[in-house]
């Protein structure tokens, strides 16, 4: 964690910027909810919750920054909220994720399965894939199982 905390650091340095308390808290959050994906006002909950006098502004405004400096990834939902969570920078890609209709769960899919539609691609198109969002819909197993 501590180490990770440096990365960001360094990505920040890079783009002259700076580590501030604001940008810090946000990113230790997220360090700690990996398996989560965090809104905006998730964070600005959580900040509050720790007496972190942060406003909600500069949580979108810190939020939006972290995504383009490639430290987070945001995932687009149809209701209008984007949801956080930290770049894993062992990926290559981005892992995709299912979405479930019933509960609004997002689960994070571990297997890329992209690899040979990639390939395909690259061969009939003569496109390079550096990158894909893949958001699949459904039904989550625990929602499939329920009985109403
Ligand atoms: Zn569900
Ligand atoms: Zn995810």
């Amino acid at each position: 964690m501590e180490k990770q905390v440096n990365n960001f650091e360094d990505k920040l340095r890079d783009n002259s910027l700076k580590l501030t308390g604001p940008r810090q808290c946000i990113l230790n959050y997220l360090a700690c909810n990996r398996d989560k994906h965090l809104t905006a006002d998730d964070i600005h909950r959580l900040l509050l919750q720790n007496d972190e006098k942060v406003g909600i502004a500069t949580v979108y405004r810190t939020l939006a920054l972290l995504e383009k400096l490639e430290l987070i990834n945001g995932i687009y939902l149809e209701d209008g909220c984007v949801r956080y969570q930290l770049m894993d920078t062992k990926e290559k890609h981005e892992h995709h994720h299912l979405i479930c209709e019933k509960c609004n769960r997002i689960i994070d899919m571990q297997d890329d399965l992209l690899e040979r539609l990639e390939r395909q691609v690259n061969e009939k198109y003569g496109f390079c894939v550096k990158n894909h969002k893949v958001k699949l819909y459904g039904i989550c197993k625990e929602c499939g199982q329920m009985k109403d």
